[in-house]
């Protein structure tokens, strides 16, 4: 068996594992972990598989997700702050506040 063989092999076996809701690391040195996260809920796990898939519909839906999404927003704001670009850095943290508007609502209306 060729390199390329075995790398197929090994990419199916993580396609697989991905579609049974395993999580699957990959390292810098290349190597890959695929392992079941018993510690992650339902729910995380959910939202785990719909940013692997780019579900955006699952993530305009769901409270945890955008609150992800806001960190991410404020981390980019922070860095466009820092390197000057204040107008980058308001219409960010002014999509994070709308963003987290929405999250404060989906949390209300899943009590
Ligand atoms: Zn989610």
């Amino acid at each position: 068996m060729d390199t390329s063989e075995r790398l197929d092999e090994r990419s199916q076996e993580i396609v697989d594992a991905l579609k049974s809701g395993a999580v699957v690391t990959l390292l810098n040195s290349g190597d890959v972990i695929i392992g079941t996260r018993d510690d992650l809920s339902p729910s995380a796990r959910e939202c785990y598989r719909a940013s692997m898939e780019h579900n955006l519909g699952h993530q305009a839906q769901c409270a945890d997700c955008l609150e992800d999404e806001i960190y991410n927003i404020l981390m980019d704001a922070e860095s466009h702050r820092a390197d000057g670009n204040v107008e980058d850095a308001n219409i960010l943290e002014v999509e994070a506040a709308e963003l987290r508007l929405r999250a404060a609502r989906l949390r209300a209306a899943a009590k």
